[in-house]
């Protein structure tokens, strides 16, 4: 099922690398095209409609965007198996759960928020979003981490207005200042009344006469930023860390976006990292499990003495509780589990296997003497 689904920033027309504005304004523009109501019992259509906003719901998600980029349609697919088990901690059951139905999305399309009724209002700044890959300890232990990413800022030569100093923008005489006009198209449906954004400001409902050399008019400025990230130890791959206000600047005041770091981490060659537990294989010789003894396990920051009592049979797992990964924002920590197995000699020296064989013969273990090195020859 999940292999014959189309990439969903091909649904959208969009780049892998494109920012939360470019896909929220291609999605507008297919949902728009495709809309229900526009195309009534076209099934073709409809099923277009459905599959951009299946694309939206998730490439608008930081999470669920990071998830995609890594796994593809099977981090959403409950059938797929494998390591994607986190899916419950987006709330579990199907991912569009939350989609109810063709009302919300028209809501969602031309609802537009008070926002867009007033061009001149303040408007929040886009949230932004990188990833960070950490190793297995950066990400038990907690770390910092420098990163580099770039932020619209409001250009400090004209205070964002991107009018020169010492001028300011006029309002557009073609909308009055809304920053939109209306018009009244006749369809199937009837007329229907549309209002676009107005071409001879942009939408901005002001015109400048003059712009700021710096910005060139446009109010903003890209910047180059580098910040230190604490990474809070117990962080899991996946997850998300969010900067409040690391984000672009808001337009006219409006409030910072946030900065979204999406967290991946490497794999460990040894441990296998379950929640805050942390499972291992190892391998113990038959004589320590048959006589008992202590081995040396592996921890996180050092090795710790496993006690193996006598008579440990073939396979089992020894807990050892609280030497696991911190679990975030807690003090409490997880446990280790290692998963013991006897290994069997394969090779025996001429004396070896003669000490086996009287410990068969004492244990009254079949025929023993059949067992016995016939002198030479067998170990060639
Ligand atoms: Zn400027
Ligand atoms: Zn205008």
């Amino acid at each position: 099922m999940a292999e014959n689904k189309r990439d969903y920033y091909e649904v959208l027309g969009v780049s892998k690398t494109a920012s939360d504005d470019e896909i929220k304004s291609a999605f507008r523009r297919m949902a728009k095209q495709y809309h229900p109501d526009l195309h009534p019992n076209d099934k073709e259509a409809e099923a277009k409609f459905k599959e951009v906003n299946e694309a939206y719901e998730v490439l608008s998600n930081a999470d669920k965007r990071a998830k995609y980029d890594q796994f593809g349609h099977a981090a959403f697919d409950p059938s797929a198996g494998g390591g994607y088990s986190s899916w419950s901690g987006f709330g579990g059951g199907s991912p569009f759960s939350g989609f109810g139905g063709f009302g919300d999305i028209f809501g969602d399309i031309f609802g537009g928020g008070s926002t867009r009724a007033n061009p001149n209002g303040p408007i929040r700044g886009e949230n932004l979003r990188q990833t960070i890959t950490i190793s297995f300890e950066e990400a038990a232990f907690g770390c910092e981490k420098e990163i580099q990413y770039r932020r619209e800022e409001n250009c400090s030569t004209c205070g964002g207005t991107g009018a020169a100093p010492g001028t300011q923008p006029q309002t557009c005489n073609v909308c009055g200042g809304r920053g939109s006009v209306t018009k009244v198209q006749n369809t199937i449906l009837g007329a229907m009344q549309t209002t676009v954004p107005c071409s001879a400001c942009g939408g901005t409902g002001k015109v400048i006469k003059e712009p700021c050399k710096t910005c060139n008019g446009n109010g903003r400025v890209r910047t180059f930023q580098k910040r230190k990230i604490k990474i809070p130890a117990g962080i899991d791959d996946g997850q998300t860390i969010r900067v409040s206000g690391g984000g672009d600047d808001g337009l006219r005041g409006g409030p910072k976006g946030d900065l979204h770091i999406g967290i991946r981490v490497k794999q460990h060659k040894r441990f296998i990292r379950d929640g805050a537990d942390i499972h291992q294989n190892i391998e113990i010789p038959v004589t320590t499990a048959i006589l008992g003894g202590a081995i040396n396990v592996p921890t996180l920051d050092k090795d710790v003495k496993l006690t193996i009592p006598e008579g440990t049979p073939a396979q089992k797992t020894f807990r050892m509780k609280g030497f696991g990964i911190q679990k975030l924002n807690s003090s409490e920590k997880g446990d280790m589990y290692v998963n013991v197995t006897v290994e069997i000699p394969k090779k025996l020296t001429e004396k070896q296997r003669e000490l086996v064989a009287k410990l068969a013969e004492e244990m009254g273990d079949g025929d023993a003497s059949k067992a016995k090195p016939k002198k030479k020859g067998l170990f060639k």
